[in-house]
């Protein structure tokens, strides 16, 4: 690497990419004049070149530690194809490979070294560390130092010795952990008082949120990934092993490549399932909350929720793994009254003292607030996460198809009544035949049929009834028991409202996203068509066969963005090719034959055929 090249030039000739994006360009200058940075970006803001283009300009190697192994072999790979020398350190290496990149590194001919925690502070690393010239340090996931996070790793406390032991190496810590807490922990464990620091927005643009009412869940996904996913990678989240089982081999038997991913199944085949998803196109992974961690591709076209995730917490993080290439992808996620209700169920039923489940109904809150709110959703997850976000978002389901609400004061004094005269012991479905005046045998035997509320609710059909009922066990004018039967239970909340001292506004559920209108209007389209079509393809299948030759994941060689420029584009000369976004010297020098050629006879045919 020349040493004299500036930031940008090593952005545009190495990376191939034209300009910085907010904030790199200050991050990158604060560390070549040898400061100390916190950077808090969200997924996909592109953190590694905050550390990757500081190390290559200033002298000597630059040491990056990640808890996240997958990780580090996925981006020595990308680098270098880059033509970067890099380099990794950690447990899935044996001795004499770890002792021929330590002679590489004592040589100098390593750039950047990915390095695992524990080796790290190992005796003789610290050793071998302290003989070189060190460009800096920067600490990956930096929030793993926080106790209180999920992702806490005890060899990040131990970090706060670089500074002892290098007090001259400047150090950058980079996360996409928001939360204040997390942040005065980073700064103090790993001595950063002195840094500048720099916080990004926690806005994700690129990914469309669109939450619906489940009618038939299994077909909505279908319908969903028909339209508009039929060939991509994404992700589908389940709440229980069972059924990601059955979701998976029920989707395998319509067609899809889809692999199931939970903590049941034996770490070799969670492994294989990761890595075909990260190397074949097109493979759906469906899963727990077990899957995602250190899951970097970047690719993903969408994360589907087939059960709502316990807060809004989980569920930015898991939709966030839609997109990180910046191109249009969506979350998307159906439910009903019945997730609302177990959810509320389990946190019930769930020993814990009344200090943590308040905090847990506090968050479940939120997350139910999200999916019934009639207003711009985007807005409402970044304030949740203390963005002040002003505007409408413009790519929501509720900014997209404006959601229409009703006065359903009366029918929530209804349905509340009916809970209430028959002895809060029953469920949803019991209630509603209640309402609509069913006389079937549970009716008869509890004598339901006598009561001033049988057949009551005439005016609204099944699916409305349920729709109020979710509406007001969402917002906490219902509850449910603890005995484990669904019963639902008038709560304090309710007086107001059955005395008709409030009113009440309801979401007007939109009819299931089928063939309708509705669905139609909202989708994205994020393939070509016609010649285009033909071209992408075969631009696909050139990056898979690289791909394949050195057996790294597709996206290596070159993202989607990449390839969808010399859709656009079609360059057929070194100059083109090197304007393309992503496209630098090795890998115009590498494979710049390979994609133009393809682009030349794309062209030929086309002129055959007029
Ligand atoms: P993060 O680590 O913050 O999740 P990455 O560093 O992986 O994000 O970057 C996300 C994506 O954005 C990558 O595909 C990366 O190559 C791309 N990227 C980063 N910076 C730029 C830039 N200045 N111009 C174009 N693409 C960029
Ligand atoms: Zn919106």
């Amino acid at each position: 690497m020349d040493s004299i090249e500036t930031p940008l030039g090593v952005l545009q000739h190495t990376f191939g990419y034209d300009q910085f994006r907010e904030p790199q360009a200050q991050v990158i200058d604060t560390l070549v004049a040898g400061g100390d940075a916190l950077v808090i970006m969200p997924t996909g803001g592109g953190k590694s070149l905050c550390y990757q283009i500081p190390a290559l300009v200033r002298e000597g190697v630059g040491v990056i530690i990640s808890p996240l192994i997958a990780l580090m072999r996925d981006q020595v790979n990308a680098l270098n194809q880059l033509g970067v020398s890099a380099a990794y350190l950690n447990s899935t290496l044996d001795h004499d490979q770890i002792w021929q990149i330590e002679q590489q590194i004592a040589s100098g001919e390593i750039d950047l070294l990915y390095i695992a925690p524990e080796r790290l502070l190992q005796a003789r690393t610290l050793q071998l560390l302290a003989q070189l010239n060190i460009a800096l340090f920067a600490i990956d996931e930096a929030h793993c130092v926080s106790q209180w996070g999920h992702d806490f790793r005890a060899d990040y406390l131990n970090l706060g010795i670089l500074h002892e032991r290098f007090p001259a190496v400047p150090r950058i810590a980079l996360t996409a952990t928001a939360d204040e807490r997390t942040r005065g922990e980073i700064v103090k464990r790993l001595g950063l008082q002195q840094a500048a620091s720099f916080l990004c927005g926690f806005d994700r643009p690129n990914i469309q949120y669109r939450i619906t009412q489940k009618s038939n869940a299994r077909q909505q996904l279908l319908q969903f990934l028909k339209h508009e996913h039929a060939n991509d990678a994404g992700i589908v989240y389940c709440l229980s092993r069972k059924k990601v089982e059955d979701v998976a081999s029920w989707m395998s038997a319509e067609g899809y490549t889809a692999l199931p991913y939970h903590a049941g199944l034996s770490t070799q085949i969670r492994q294989n399932h990761q890595d075909r998803f990260l190397r074949e196109d097109g493979v759906i992974i469906v899963a727990t909350v077990a899957f995602g961690m250190g899951i970097d591709k970047p690719d993903v076209r969408f994360v589907a929720h087939l059960d709502l995730p316990k807060s809004l917490e989980a569920y930015y993080q898991e939709t966030g793994r839609a997109g990180r290439d910046g191109l249009p992808s969506n979350a998307w996620m159906v439910y009903g009254v019945q997730d609302v209700i177990k959810l509320r169920q389990m946190l019930e039923m769930s020993n814990g003292d009344d200090q943590h489940k308040r905090a847990e109904r506090y968050k479940l809150d939120a997350m139910l607030g999200l999916c019934e709110i009639t207003t711009c959703r985007r807005q409402a997850l970044l304030h949740y996460f203390g963005d002040p976000a002003e505007a409408k978002c413009g790519n929501c389901d509720a900014c997209l198809i404006p959601i229409e609400t009703w006065d359903g004061s009366e029918a929530a004094q209804k349905a509340l009544s009916c809970a209430y005269r028959t002895g809060q012991r029953f469920g949803v479905n019991h209630l509603v035949d209640v309402l609509l005046g069913k006389d079937g045998d549970k009716i008869q035997q509890f004598g339901h049929d006598t009561l001033s509320v049988h057949g009551l609710g005439k005016d609204l059909d099944v699916t409305q009834w349920r729709s109020v009922f979710r509406q007001l066990v969402a917002r906490g004018y219902l509850t449910v028991d603890v005995s484990g039967f669904g019963s639902l239970l008038l709560t304090e909340k309710c007086r107001p409202v059955l005395k008709g001292e409030e009113s009440l506004h309801l979401r007007k559920d939109r009819k299931a996203e089928r063939k309708g209108r509705g669905s139609k209007s909202i989708r994205t389209k994020v393939t070509f068509t016609g010649h285009d079509e033909t071209l992408w393809q075969a631009l696909r299948v050139i990056r898979k066969d690289l791909a394949d030759e050195q057996a790294v994941p597709p996206y290596i060689i070159f993202g989607d963005a990449t390839l969808k420029e010399m859709v656009s584009a079609q360059p057929i000369s070194e100059t083109q090719m090197l304007n393309i976004i992503g496209v630098g010297e090795t890998k115009l020098e590498r494979y710049g034959d390979a994609f133009m050629g393809a682009i030349r006879e794309h062209q030929v045919d086309i002129l055959d055929k007029v």
